[in-house]
C-alpha cells in the first residue's frame, strides 16, 4: 500500500508499505477522509519527537472498517467509523489510573505517527476496535468526522483541564483549530465572558460564532497587560492555552486570578523549561493551579462528542476551510498547514 510518510527530519514523501496485519482486537480501515493538524507540521519540521525515518503520517481522519479481528464484538467491515487521534490499550493499568491517553508510558496512547505508522495511507491499523472505534452518526460528512479525530476532543480537554464552570471568565490563548473548539467548549460550559487572543480574520470570526466576546492581540502588547485592562485589574477565573510556546505560561499566570486555573493542550514544540513568575505566583500560595495534558480518546467520547455535532448543539464546519480531493494533495495540505495562510484554519484531504 501506499502512504504519506516522514522519511527525516523537514522530508516527506510516498512510500511503500506492507498492508497492517489485524490482530484479534483490532480493526483495519480505509480512510475516507483525513486531517492535517499543527502537531504533523511540529513532527516532521521540528522534529519534535524525534528524527523518524519513513514512518506514515496523520492521526486525524475517519474510514470505512475493511477488517476486523476475530474477537471484535460491535464492529464489521463496512462500517463507517470515527477515528480519535488517541487510541489507548484500555485494559493497561494507565487507563485503570484514569490516564489512558498515557496507556503503556507517557504519551503512549498516541500511536497514528509517533509509536506506528499513521492514517494517511491506503490501510492504516486501529488496536482495541471495540474501545477506540464510535460509528459516524447519520448525517454527518466526512469532513466533520475528521474534526472530531482531534481538534473537538483537545479544545474540549483544555476546557475540562481548566474547570471551566458557569459564568466564568475565560481567557482562551491561541485560536487555530484546536482555541477555537477550546472557545466553543468553554461556551458549552457556561463561560460568562470569553476573551480569545488571535489575530487572523478567519479565525476571529469563527471564534465570534463560537462565543468569543472580547478579542487581544498578542502583537499588540503584552497578554496579560491586555487581560487586565479589559479585567479592570483583576484577571479572569480560567485560561485555555491552545497556541504560543514555552512562555505563554508566564503570561497565563499573569492573567490569572488567585485560585484560578490554567488548562493547556499546546505541544511544546522547542525550549527547555517552562517558567512560572513567582510573584504572580503569589509567591507560590496564589492557588493558580496549572493542569496540561494529551487529549483523552476512546469510544466513549468519540459517541458523546460526535452526539454534540449530530443534536446540532456544536457546528464544526466553520474549522473546514480547504477541502482537497486526491492523495495527490497530502504534501500541499500538509505545507498549508506550516505556512499557515490567512485563510486557513483546518485541511481535510478526501482520497477518492
Ligand atoms: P494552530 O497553529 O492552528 O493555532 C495556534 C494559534 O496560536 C495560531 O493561530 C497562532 O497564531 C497562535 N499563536 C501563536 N503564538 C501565539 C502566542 N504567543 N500567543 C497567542 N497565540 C499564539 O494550531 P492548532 O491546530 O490549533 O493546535 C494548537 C496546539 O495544540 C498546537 O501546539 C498543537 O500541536 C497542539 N495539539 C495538542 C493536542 C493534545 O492532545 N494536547 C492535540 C492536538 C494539537
Ligand atoms: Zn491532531
Amino acid at each position: 500500500m501506499k502512504g504519506f510518510a516522514m522519511l527525516g527530519i523537514g522530508k516527506v514523501g510516498w512510500i511503500e508499505k506492507e498492508v497492517p496485519k489485524c490482530g484479534p482486537l483490532d480493526a483495519i480501515v480505509r480512510p475516507l477522509a483525513i486531517a492535517i493538524c499543527t502537531s504533523d507540521v511540529h513532527t516532521v519540521y521540528e522534529g519534535a519527537i524525534g528524527d523518524r525515518h519513513n514512518m506514515i503520517l496523520g492521526h486525524e481522519g475517519c474510514g470505512e472498517i475493511v477488517e476486523v479481528g476475530s474477537e471484535v464484538k460491535d464492529f464489521k467491515p463496512g462500517d463507517r467509523v470515527l477515528v480519535p487521534a488517541i487510541t489507548p490499550d484500555w485494559n493497561s493499568l494507565e487507563a485503570q489510573a484514569g490516564y489512558s491517553m498515557h496507556s503503556g508510558g507517557m504519551l503512549a496512547g498516541w500511536k497514528f505517527s509517533n509509536f506506528k505508522d499513521g492514517v494517511f495511507s491506503e490501510y492504516f491499523h486501529v488496536n482495541d476496535a471495540d474501545g477506540n472505534l464510535a460509528l459516524i452518526p447519520d448525517g454527518m460528512t466526512v469532513e466533520e468526522a475528521c474534526i472530531l479525530s482531534d481538534m473537538v476532543p483537545t479544545g474540549f480537554h483544555a476546557v475540562e483541564l481548566a474547570d471551566v464552570q458557569f459564568g466564568d471568565s475565560v481567557l482562551v490563548i491561541g485560536i487555530g483549530a484546536v482555541g477555537l473548539m477550546s472557545v466553543a467548549g468553554a461556551s458549552l460550559r457556561g463561560a460568562s465572558r470569553i476573551i480569545a487572543v488571535g489575530t487572523r480574520p478567519v479565525c476571529i470570526n469563527a471564534a465570534k460564532g463560537y462565543g468569543a466576546t472580547d478579542f487581544i492581540s498578542y502583537k499588540d502588547g503584552s497578554i496579560e497587560d491586555q487581560v487586565m485592562e479589559l479585567t479592570g485589574g483583576k484577571g479572569v477565573d480560567r485560561v485555555c492555552i491552545a497556541g504560543g510556546d514555552v512562555s505563554t505560561f508566564e503570561a497565563a499566570i499573569k492573567s490569572l486570578k488567585p485560585g484560578g486555573r490554567i488548562g493547556s493542550v499546546n505541544y511544546l514544540g522547542s525550549g527547555d523549561f517552562v517558567n512560572i513568575p513567582r510573584t504572580e505566583w503569589g509567591c507560590g500560595m496564589g492557588h493558580k493551579q496549572i493542569l496540561t495534558g494529551l487529549m483523552p480518546g476512546g469510544r466513549l467520547r468519540m459517541e458523546k462528542l460526535s452526539s454534540l455535532v449530530a443534536s446540532g448543539r456544536l457546528d464544526v464546519k466553520p474549522e473546514i476551510t480547504h477541502v482537497f480531493h486526491g492523495w495527490d494533495h497530502c504534501a500541499e495540505a500538509l505545507e498549508l498547514m506550516r505556512d499557515k495562510p490567512k485563510d486557513l484554519i483546518k485541511p481535510v484531504v478526501i482520497p477518492d
